[in-house]
């Protein structure tokens, strides 16, 4: 995994460190994108595609690294995180590491260590990044690089939204998923009303998908729970 197609996200309210940071990172090729705040920051997660890595200041106004760091692995397990920091306690990195970062750099830093850091952290989550194998449930198959549904071979010309419900469930095969973790893999976030919307949504899906709607046997009820695969 070499730099180039790889988008950084550098969070840092300080103009020259954001400098210094695009600075490095542009001569090894590494595509930036700068922000000043967390609430930019997160503002990048709510489409694809979202970035690759994050290089996040501890200090920032508003919502603070610990903050942002938290968020963003909420939405992107697989995200390399890289905090950033110009204290040195170690209560700093622990609780950092403790959210998910991968890796701490203390200010100041050689931006080539930090070019280094940027790489080590990448490996790693490339390590984590789900496979891309095909989800499969009996007659199911889920391609995961084209985002399609088959049953029997048969498109079943699924929406994104569908067939990011129908992915979820397949990865976690009998696991209860609750209608809140749901409603984040079809909106991205919970709305108020969520819950019986998404009711209504599993059932035009099921219609798409099972043999027999009034009979499910891919995504199934569990009262009061979810729903669960299998
Ligand atoms: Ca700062």
């Amino acid at each position: 995994m070499e730099g180039t197609d790889l988008l950084v996200l550098v969070v840092e309210d300080e103009p020259l460190t954001r400098l210094a940071i695009r600075t490095a990172l542009a001569k090894e090729g590494f595509p930036v994108i700068e922000v000043e705040s967390g609430e930019e920051a997160l503002v990048h997660f709510e489409h694809v595609p979202s970035p690759d890595v994050v290089i996040l200041d501890i200090g920032l106004p508003g919502l603070n690294g610990f903050e942002v760091c938290r968020k963003i692995r909420e939405k992107r397990g697989d995200i390399a995180i890289l905090m950033l920091t110009s204290r040195s306690e170690p209560e700093d990195k622990v609780a950092g590491l403790d959210l998910g970062a991968d890796d701490y750099i203390v200010k100041p830093f050689n931006p080539r260590e930090l070019v280094a850091r940027v790489r080590a952290v990448l490996r790693r989550s490339a390590q984590r990044t789900p496979s891309l194998e095909p989800l499969v449930f009996g007659e199911l198959l889920l391609d995961l690089h084209t985002q399609k549904a088959f049953k029997s071979g048969v498109d079943l010309n699924l929406s994104p939204r569908e067939f990011a419900l129908l992915a979820a469930l397949l990865r976690h095969p009998g696991q209860v998923l609750s209608r809140d973790q749901l409603g984040k893999e079809v909106w991205g976030e919970i709305r108020i009303g969520s819950a019986r919307a998404l009711d209504v949504f599993v059932c035009k899906l099921r219609d798409k998908i099972e043999d027999d709607p009034s009979c499910p046997k891919c995504i199934k009820t569990v009262r009061g729970a979810g729903y669960v695969c299998g």
